[in-house]
């Protein structure tokens, strides 16, 4: 009998290991470029996985930010909250919608808007409400966020899974209509505008429409996760505003800070009086420093036209991709090249997470999701010189990959 296999060494010594990490440390960075410890460069399409809004080092961002913590970081939420109104006001104007709630992460910001729907339903009676969510969704990875993510691998070992979910294909209004007929007990729609871990999958604008109407008619809250695709990376300060809709909850974070840890979720009317005192509430969210950063960071992107650059910067490096990946195009090559502005899927037809190391290689960074889609996020700053570049980078390993024999599965 073989002695069983000692256990493998953990890669640091004290840090857990919950992340596969490229083997370099980044140091510091400006605008899309960033250095690692040992001086090499690199060009950021992945912007802190959509995060780095205004990318790195910012001219406006940094000496804000600097006043901002001689003055006051934290204070607690016992006092008026001045910049929170600040913020929250200038959210609403761009939204549309009314009242908004600090927090700090995107899962946090998804669990205020499941309490929220959730009380709603209690509020007229309906004491075990359902929510609607999705195949492919990712809303975070607290237990009640994991457990309305719609991949398995997020969920595996954690059960017993938060109940009161029901999960539905995305796009699919014949399948939202047959949990109308059949479940009573449904009081809102959860959905991501597009989803970003699941793979760049856009919920169309017909599809959005329709949510918009089946909400009104069932009075179920229409609750849309733009953590990732808000903040102007569609080209648009919202993502849903592609479809001239309103949602009534908006749970906000990643761009929100340019890096700064901000998450809000943003209501309209039917939703903004749910929540009163005592019913929610966290330590960090909507201190002076991350208000700071949200104030700044909408504020720049307004200054800077980034909404404008992000669309068109967008398209352009989308075209090249296009234009460059066009023969490969097909079942077995790239399958297909999608998402709106600033948040880009390249699928192909099979794994490729090993380009997530190769392209550090090559000088580019950039993510793989759901294990075959190029996922490219960058700030919301990069040029059209940037875009190109990254085309440049890219297109080559990804055709260099595609000549490979597949790997034989593991
Ligand atoms: C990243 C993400 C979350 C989770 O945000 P955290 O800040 O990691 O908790 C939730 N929803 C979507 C759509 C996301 O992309």
């Amino acid at each position: 009998m073989n002695a069983p296999e000692a256990p493998k060494p953990p890669p640091s010594p004290h840090v857990m290991n919950t992340y596969g990490r490229l083997p370099f440390a980044l140091s510091h960075g400006q605008g899309c470029r960033v250095w690692d410890t040992e001086g090499r460069e690199y060009l950021d399409a992945l912007g802190g996985i959509a995060v780095n809004t205004l990318g790195h080092a910012h001219p406006k961002l940094v000496p804000a930010l600097t006043d901002q913590i001689g003055k006051l970081i934290h204070c607690s939420n016992y006092y008026q909250a001045p910049m929170q109104e600040q913020l929250a006001a200038r959210l609403c104007e761009l939204s549309g919608l009314t009242n908004a709630f600090f927090c700090s992460t995107g899962l946090e910001a998804n669990e205020a808007a499941l309490k929220i729907a959730r009380k709603f339903g209690h509020d007229k009676g309906i004491d075990r409400p359902e929510i609607i969510v999705y195949e492919k969704a990712f809303h975070g990875r607290s237990i009640a966020t994991l457990s309305a993510t719609g991949n398995p691998k997020v969920q595996a070992g954690f059960g017993p899974l938060v109940e009161g979910f029901v999960r539905v294909p995305l796009n699919d209004v014949a399948a939202i209509e047959e949990v109308a007929q059949t479940r009573p007990n449904v009081v809102a729609v959860f959905l991501e505008v597009i989803q970003g871990e699941g793979g760049i999958n856009p919920a169309t604008v017909p599809y959005l429409q329709a949510l918009r109407r089946l909400c009104d008619e069932h009075d179920w809250l229409l609750m849309l996760d733009e953590v990732q695709c808000g903040i102007g990376r569609t080209g648009k300060w919202f993502a849903h505003q592609w479809a001239g809709i309103h949602p009534d909850v908006m749970p906000l974070a990643k761009g929100l800070g340019s890096g700064v840890p901000v998450g809000a979720v943003v209501c309209g009317p039917r939703a903004a009086g749910v929540l009163g005192p005592g019913n929610h509430g966290t330590t960090f969210g909507g201190n002076p420093l991350a208000m700071r950063a949200g104030i700044e960071t909408l504020a720049v992107m307004e200054q800077d036209r980034l909404l404008e650059n992000a669309a068109t910067v967008g398209e352009r490096l989308r075209a090249g991709l296009a234009r460059e990946l066009a023969d490969l195009s097909g079942p077995n090559g790239v399958t297909e090249i999608r998402g709106q502005g600033l948040m880009i899927g390249i699928e192909l037809a099979r794994p490729c997470g090993e380009l997530l190391g190769r392209a550090a290689e090559a000088g580019l960074l950039l993510s793989v999701t759901a294990d075959r889609v190029i996922r490219l996020v960058p700030p919301l700053i990069l040029s059209a010189a940037e875009a190109d570049r990254v085309v440049a980078i890219l297109c080559p390993l990804i055709r260099r990959f595609l000549a490979e024999p597949p790997k034989p599965a593991a």
